[in-house]
């Protein structure tokens, strides 16, 4: 009954009432850039026969209807590239993704098995554009919120510095050199702002440098103070042969990516760069909470016993 309990009395705290304000004010400034920006707001898509891979083991999440096996959601990815066949210029989505985390992943105090990520994609875009743009999008958020709630900043007890920008930018080979694979635990905890790192060997839509293989064109944002990772994204590959040569690289079984290997053969994927933020884990750094529970009403911890 304690951890039930304990689950009510979060509900009525004023620390959560303050971390769902902030959130307001995170989301709409977050959004409003996007619109200013002429992007078209998708709705979500929840279950799909297919859904992002990953670049790390999760517990399976999938659903029957009928007889098709649907994938919860675990990143639009997918679904954005398909997206920008329609002719828009860019497009956002406020989208909840599953990912069942390893129960080991709870103790990190930035998973959850649930979560939202406000994940865009730009036409055209190069990364070093999508890059400028998450910048101008985390200092507005943070400007907005460090403007509308003192109040709710001093019940977490958190002053919030704005980082001027460009974010310093490391290669994620040198940092593996220096710092050994722990790195992003290393460089967050000893950074004052957040920074970017690029060059991940990771999923197979990430473009690979066209003229040095193994060379990848993505990003992400590392947050300061030891809040590690906040937005993960890329410029996408898109050729159906550059597709199929990645997907093999990686290992990967094309039978269940059949409809989107026919659209990329049909030439309806196009050139794009995008990225994905987690809310809950920019609202975390926002207040400074230890742990990504301690913001999110109904937050599902790996491991941990799920209440509501
Ligand atoms: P990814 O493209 O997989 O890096 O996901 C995009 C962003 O979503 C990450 O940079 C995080 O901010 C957030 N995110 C990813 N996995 C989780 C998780 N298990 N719990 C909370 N946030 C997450
Ligand atoms: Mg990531």
């Amino acid at each position: 009954m304690e951890h039930i309990r304990k689950a009510v009395e979060k509900l009525a705290s004023p620390r959560l009432r303050a971390a769902v304000s902030i959130q307001t004010t995170l989301l709409s400034s977050l959004t409003n850039m996007m619109r200013e920006e002429g992007m078209m707001q998708l709705l979500p898509v929840m279950v799909s026969p297919i859904t992002d891979p990953l670049n790390h083991s999760v517990l399976e999440g999938s659903i029957r209807y009928g007889s098709t096996e649907l994938q919860l959601t675990k990143s639009m990815i997918l679904h954005k590239q398909l997206a920008m066949a329609s002719g828009l210029d860019g497009i956002f989505i406020v989208s909840p993704n599953v990912r069942l985390e390893l129960p080991e992943r709870g103790s990190t105090g930035r998973h959850l098995i649930e979560f939202s990520q406000l994940d865009f994609e730009m036409r055209g875009r190069k990364m070093e554009d999508v890059m400028r743009f998450s910048e101008r999008l985390l200092v507005q958020a943070l400007r907005d919120v460090r403007a509308r709630h003192g109040k709710e900043l001093e019940l977490f007890g958190r002053e919030l510095h704005i980082p001027s920008t460009p974010f310093r930018a490391y290669d994620s080979r040198g940092l593996e050199k220096e710092f050994g694979p722990d790195w992003e635990r290393i460089l967050s905890a000893s950074s004052k702002g957040p920074v970017w790192v690029t060059n991940h060997e990771r999923e197979f839509y990430d473009a690979e440098e066209p003229d040095m293989p193994g060379t990848y064109r993505n990003y992400d944002i590392i947050y300061p103070e030891g809040f590690g990772e906040g937005l993960s994204g890329a410029e996408r590959e898109w050729e159906y042969s550059r597709i199929l040569y990645r997907m093999d690289k990686n290992g990967m079984d094309k039978a269940p990516y059949g409809a989107y290997l026919e659209a990329a053969r049909m030439g309806r994927l196009v050139p794009s760069a995008g990225a994905g933020f987690g809310i809950e884990r920019m609202l975390r750094y926002m207040c400074g909470a230890q742990h990504i529970e301690e913001v999110s009403p109904f937050a599902k911890v790996p491991g941990k016993e799920i209440i509501f």
